[in-house]
């Protein structure tokens, strides 16, 4: 009896732990398009912070320590529900903080001259991880339905739901590493990659709701998703990795020089 409790909690966590976050894979390449955008400073500074290792290596950090309960009070930085009609500032914030004030709050403390360097790591690793989940679009949709989590759908045969098909369904299914899938993105010119990077967190969270309120019309309740469904939508799934990375550089060389 208690092994098969023990074994229903697994595999609840298990189900849990997919359901929320860009896959492992996408954070990752978010990581790694950032790494090749720093200017030299800022790869000192970050790399000095993380011990040498890269951005890629630490992007998952923040979803790693969601199950101790230690960390409870960062949970809500990895998602910002806007009603569909709304824009982030017509809105009362949520009490337990969300995505825009968790990011706010790491660049304040990485700002910080007086910021201890325990901190410092710690919020790097946080920032890395929140730009990485503001561009999923689905981390900036609905209350009503936990950012697509309560819309089921099949994904290939297998129930699974739709804040889940953009989390990691359609990234994992595609079958490339992270490495692989980073270097696969269009080569841009410098006038472009200007382009992506300018705006305000804010701006990129309208985009990324815009992209929501999309992707909810995209499919219908219950729907038979596959193939065409990813054949469909993959251009987003990459433009919102590239997009990602190279807005976390511009962040982060903003911090450190
Ligand atoms: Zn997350």
């Amino acid at each position: 009896m208690r092994g098969i409790i023990i074994l229903l909690f697994l595999s609840a966590q298990m189900v849990m732990g997919n359901s929320d976050f860009w896959s492992k894979t996408g954070h990752r390449v978010i990581g790694e398009v950032a790494q090749g955008h720093l200017n030299r400073k800022t790869q000192r500074a970050v790399s000095k912070l993380l011990y040498g290792k890269s951005l890629a290596a630490v992007s998952n950090y923040a979803d790693a320590i969601k199950s101790d309960r230690a960390f409870k009070n960062f949970s809500a930085w990895h998602y910002v529900n806007i009603p569909s009609d709304k824009k982030y500032n017509e809105v009362k914030p949520s009490p337990n903080g969300d995505l825009v004030t968790g990011i706010e709050k790491c660049i304040e403390i990485l700002k910080d001259k007086n910021s201890t360097e325990a901190d410092r790591v710690f919020y790097l690793k946080m920032l890395v991880h929140l730009i990485g989940d503001l561009h999923q679009p689905m981390h900036a949709g609905r209350k009503e339905d936990k950012g697509g989590n309560d819309i089921q759908l099949q994904w290939f045969g297998k129930g699974t739901n739709l804040h889940r098909v953009w989390d990691s369904n359609m990234i994992n299914d595609y079958g490339m590493s992270y490495s692989e899938l980073s270097r696969e993105f269009p080569l841009l010119g410098k006038e472009q990659t200007k382009e992506i990077q300018k705006g305000t967190i804010l701006d990129w969270v309208a985009e990324s709701q815009e992209l929501a309120n999309e992707i909810y019309d995209s499919v219908e309740k219950g729907q038979k998703l596959g193939y065409s469904y990813s054949y469909k939508h993959w251009n987003i799934v990459e433009e919102q990795l590239q997009k990602g990375g190279l807005r976390l550089a511009r962040v982060l060389n903003d911090i450190f020089s």
